[in-house]
């Protein structure tokens, strides 16, 4: 680089001035910028020195890599997408999206101060659940119930508590990996307790559980094949004959996973009915069919809950009062029946299949062949409902460059570019985007961008 062209870049700070600038410089703050802005330099300086010619230096190309560098960093950031998957749950989209109205009626209790820990009526230190033991009571049947951070941690915490050093009785038909590596058997290694395996791939019977148990047996653990589902010759457990034949050191427990509250998804028991069979304690995730916070609980026999609530764990498992506030207020929607309290998953599954299609032919209406009105499924997902799926309508997306992968690869990645990120799915090498978990609000925002690049 000759003197000339080095003295013509420009100073960081010069730089940070630019227009263009400024709104990144905001959502990622200048300190990140200035990085990017120095990276950029270095970067191109050197290229610019190992081939003078080839690489000809000029402050708009400089200007437009530190765009390009600011760009990528803000696709980093958390931020709104659309989700045209038809996963409603869908883990990698931040599972449940909360509802508007609960948000925003817990946003005064936590920009102010509370009664996180006191107790107002006594004055005295108070516990952190508020009245979740009460809710709980109707909406799960448990006579109490504890709060962790996720599901995850209730099942350590259960473990840790109640069977350390001691063997839980686990069917093999149920040696699950949820998601990215959470597996039963390791969890139950880490926490201490000793696997005992029941049972074959798809059936174990209460007997099988039952002849396993030993002095030294702690609990028995059913978990809730959440993610797949072994079809055919299947048998499970009838919890009822567990409950009444396990002897009383054994304590039964149940990883329900997705927190079913209402019977209305047929093959998904729900937290009550594992309740009412008998099981001691049940967990659940508080963002699956709950449709609230990331969270885990625990619910069920009251010295048990209390029994874990003493863990040491539980000072690291305990979730903030942003957790509690959302959980109360969805749960006493709920139980008040409000649309707001059902959650999600429940109010998505619900908009029925001829309203979607009227949602796929008004964003189709105009493109002509290249936006394709198409059957398709929903699913709950997030680890609910495995084998279940309701019709929906998809739109299907043609582009010039005809059929392949190749192609609606690239489709995808220039909806996840667009100022509102698009998330689709490729069938049968086209992309689709799924009415059933678009919002109908988004539907204008979908089109003229889609208007964009087709049109
Ligand atoms: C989802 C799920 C978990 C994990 O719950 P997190 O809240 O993600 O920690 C565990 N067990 C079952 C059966 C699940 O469905």
């Amino acid at each position: 680089m000759t003197v000339s062209t080095l003295s013509s870049i420009p100073q960081v700070e010069k730089i940070l001035q630019q227009a263009f600038l400024s709104p990144y410089i905001e959502r990622l703050s200048r300190p990140v910028v200035t990085d990017i802005v120095r990276e950029q330099v270095q970067t191109y300086k050197k290229k610019h020195l190992s081939d003078p010619e080839g690489v000809p230096f000029s402050v708009e190309q400089l200007y437009h890599y530190i765009e390009q560098g600011c760009w990528v960093m803000n696709q980093q950031r958390l931020q709104r997408v659309v989700n045209g998957t038809g996963v409603i749950v869908h883990t990698n989209l931040g599972r449940s999206p909360l509802d508007a109205e609960i948000w925003q009626s817990v946003g005064e209790v936590n920009t102010h101060y509370n009664n996180l820990e006191i107790d107002l009526h006594t004055g005295k230190r108070g516990k952190r659940k508020g009245m979740l033991q009460q809710l709980m009571q109707h909406l799960v049947k448990g006579e109490d119930t504890l709060v962790v951070n996720n599901n995850a941690s209730s099942i350590y915490l259960m473990l840790h508590e109640l069977a350390k050093g001691k063997e839980v009785i686990v069917s093999r038909g149920e040696q699950i990996q949820i998601g990215g590596g959470f597996r039963i058997p390791d969890i139950l290694a880490l926490s201490g307790a000793k696997l005992v395996e029941v049972g074959t791939t798809n059936i174990t019977t209460a007997k099988d559980y039952l002849d396993a148990v030993t002095e030294n047996t702690a609990m028995v653990l059913i978990v809730h094949t959440s993610n797949f589902k072994i079809r055919g010759f299947t048998e499970s457990a009838d919890i009822k004959e567990l409950a009444r034949d396990l002897p009383d050191h054994v304590v039964l427990a149940v990883d329900q996973g997705s927190g079913t509250t209402t019977e209305d998804m047929p093959d998904e028991p729900t937290v009550a009915s594992y309740i009412q069979a008998g099981a001691d304690i049940v967990c659940f995730s508080g963002d699956k069919i709950l449709g609230g916070p990331q969270a885990g609980l625990v619910t069920g026999k009251q010295p048990l809950i209390r029994q874990l609530e003493k863990n040491p764990m539980m000072r690291a498992f305990r979730p903030s009062r942003i957790v509690y506030s959302l959980l109360e207020e969805q749960v006493v929607r709920k139980l008040n029946q409000l649309e707001s309290g059902r959650g999600v998953a429940e109010s998505k599954r619900t908009i029925g299949e001829a309203e979607l299609e009227q949602r796929a032919c008004l964003l189709a209406e105009g493109f002509g062949d290249q936006l394709r009105v198409v059957n398709s499924e929903l699913t709950v997902g997030g680890g609910s409902l495995p084998d279940q799926s309701d019709p929906s309508w998809s739109i299907e997306i043609v582009t010039d460059n005809g059929r392949s992968k190749r192609s609606a690869e690239k489709m995808l990645k220039i909806m996840r570019s667009w100022p509102l990120p698009v998330i689709g799915v490729i069938k049968h090498d086209r992309v689709q985007l799924n009415l059933a978990t678009i919002e109908e609000s988004e539907i204008p925002y979908l089109r003229s961008q889609l208007a964009e690049v087709l049109l």
